[in-house]
């Protein structure tokens, strides 16, 4: 089993990097803070040893979202540890009942294709609900609001001012492999987006990309993938096509390889596209011989 690669962002601050990027915070009291728990046990097997390895417990879990590769961790932890797991009401909800995050990608109750470790982490208990801006409460981190890709996402900022900004912002990387994005709510996640390109920090950690001093290029890189599938929807929405053809057209034209899980997510993510470009007057939806066409305004 491969350990944990840990870099020191000073002030009692380490980051774990990986495919999913964590946080140890140091607590109280010999304690530490983890910064979401990752993908699944194993991932909390190891971030156990290593607090084991450094003589501290483990106190509080602050989950930035509900995502699997942002809890899965959880449930192992909080069996072995009984730590507390802070989470805001709306990701609560789904760290509580993973059921609910394939549900809402499918639309209602999910096939088992979807119900698999990818889309549902095993079930823990928040213990402490916290709202989605200001002071956590018990520790000297604050939430931030970065809504968006989730319900109701967070960043975490340290007293010396390192930003867990969770899946707000995504590499060029894995845009360039998936270039629908995940986003619950379009129109969010561009105002999350100018709030990051001005948030104060010294170091900003994403989930998913290096650490930066500097947020502003990724930020742009992550408007430029958000503008983009706008354009294509709004391109495709020209010749009035069904959804099912519209989603075609954007696989197609993105080249984007479909399975179960993918096929959830870009459905799930361009109704949010449709969505926001409905609400934002650019695009009409209506109903035809029982098929759903989509229009340009
Ligand atoms: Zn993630």
């Amino acid at each position: 089993m491969s350990e944990l690669v840990l870099e020191d962002a000073g002030g009692g601050v380490r980051i774990v990097r990986g495919p999913t990027n964590l946080g140890i915070v140091d607590a109280a009291d010999g304690a530490a803070i983890l910064i979401d728990s990752g993908n699944d046990e194993d991932s909390g097997r190891k971030l156990l040893r290593r607090l084991e390895a450094d003589g501290v417990s483990l106190a509080l879990i602050v989950n930035t979202h509900s995502n699997a590769d942002h809890c899965g961790g959880n449930a192992f932890l909080q069996a072995r540890t009984g730590c507390r797991i802070a989470a805001t009401r709306e990701e609560a909800a789904f760290v509580e009942n993973p059921l609910l995050e394939p549900s809402l990608l499918w639309g209602g109750y999910p096939p088992a294709s979807l119900r698999n470790k990818f889309l549902m982490a095993k079930p823990s208990r928040v213990t402490d609900v916290i709202p989605q801006s200001g002071p956590i409460p018990g520790t000297d981190l604050e939430a931030i609001p970065l809504p968006g890709h989730f319900v109701g996402m967070i960043g975490v900022r340290t007293p010396g001012g390192v930003l867990f900004c969770a899946d707000a912002l995504a590499s060029a990387e894995i845009l360039a492999k998936y270039p629908v994005f995940f986003l619950y709510d379009v129109a969010a996640h561009y105002r999350t987006l100018d709030f990051l390109a001005s948030c104060p920090a010294e170091l900003f950690v994403p989930s998913h990309a290096a650490p930066a001093r500097e947020i502003g290029p990724l930020v742009e890189v992550n408007r430029r993938a958000v503008d983009r599938v706008n354009e294509v929807v709004l391109d495709l929405a020209r010749s009035e096509p069904t959804w099912e053809e519209l989603l075609a057209g954007l696989v197609t034209l993105l080249c984007i390889e479909l399975n179960h899980s993918q096929y959830a997510l870009v459905h799930s993510s361009i109704r949010a596209h449709l969505a926001y470009l409905a609400d934002s007057g650019t695009l009409s939806t209506r109903f035809e011989g029982g098929k759903l066409r989509i229009g340009r305004r």
